[in-house]
């Protein structure tokens, strides 16, 4: 049945070579094996953020591992847009649709960044990393988004290299429609986009984030947009105007 066949995708760390055998750990293979029933002979698609898409064929498929038999490069390996994102953490399950909205729209790097007025300095790497993993496998991307450890924000605007242009989500601007913004942009290669926290930035965070000369003010829109929310339709913006929805 040919939806049975690539019902699987699945990101792993080893390489991926033409007829290779790959390993699976024992989540994964709870979850080939039991979640979504699969069996030796069926195929799966697998992907390392280095060697492209590959089919696999299962091999066997036991309590504590199942062996996959790599046959067939599917896409090659490719670049996505470089993207950060830098957000301010806020509570769990919305850091958690935060890091997966971000990894379905493309970004390249995940910043947790330490502002005035952020929610939780408490951030679960170990678990975001398996929510980026889940959401690279489902929306079909070829790699996944690095997360770094959280920055505080004066240290998260230093590491922004000069041609990196900073989208800074500000809630209380008069002007700046982000498209209006974004569509003066469009020859940039390299973006960040900085998303502040429940509370929003304090006068001196803003002051001192328009001081950077990277930094470019957006709007999105008149009404005050929760994190996650702000976070969905910045990346779809920028996106759209700069990245790879052209
Ligand atoms: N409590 C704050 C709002 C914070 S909303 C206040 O009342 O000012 C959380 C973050 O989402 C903001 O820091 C900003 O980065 C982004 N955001 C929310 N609404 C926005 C808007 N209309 N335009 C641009 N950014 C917005």
């Amino acid at each position: 049945m040919a939806q049975k066949q690539h019902s699987v995708r699945l990101f792993i760390d080893a390489d991926l070579t033409k007829d290779g055998g790959v390993v699976l750990d024992k989540s994964q293979t709870h979850y080939v094996g039991t979640v979504m029933r699969q069996e030796a002979g069926d195929s799966i698609i697998l992907f390392n953020g280095r060697d492209g898409e590959w089919l696999g064929h299962i091999q066997e498929v036991k309590k504590s591992h199942a062996l996959v038999h790599s046959t067939e490069q599917l896409r090659p390996q490719t670049s996505g847009p470089d993207i950060q994102l830098l957000f301010a953490p806020v509570k769990k399950t919305q850091n958690a649709m935060i890091v997966q909205k971000a990894t379905e729209l493309g970004v390249s790097q995940i910043i947790p960044v330490q502002t005035l007025r952020t929610n939780s300095d408490k951030i679960r790497k170990d678990k975001m990393l398996l929510q980026v993993i889940e959401a690279a496998e489902q929306s079909e991307r070829l790699s996944i988004p690095e997360i770094t450890d959280p920055l505080k924000l004066n240290a998260a605007l230093d590491q922004l290299e000069e041609d990196r242009i900073l989208i800074f989500c500000h809630e209380r601007l008069a002007e700046g429609a982000a498209l209006v913004v974004l569509e003066k942009l469009t020859e940039h290669k390299k973006f960040a986009v900085l998303i502040g926290p429940e509370g929003g930035f304090s006068d001196d965070e803003r002051t001192k984030i328009l001081s950077c000369d990277q930094a470019h003010a957006i709007s999105l829109g008149p009404r005050i947009l929760r994190a996650e929310t702000a976070v969905i339709s910045a990346l779809s913006l920028l996106q759209s105007v700069c990245g790879d929805w052209k």
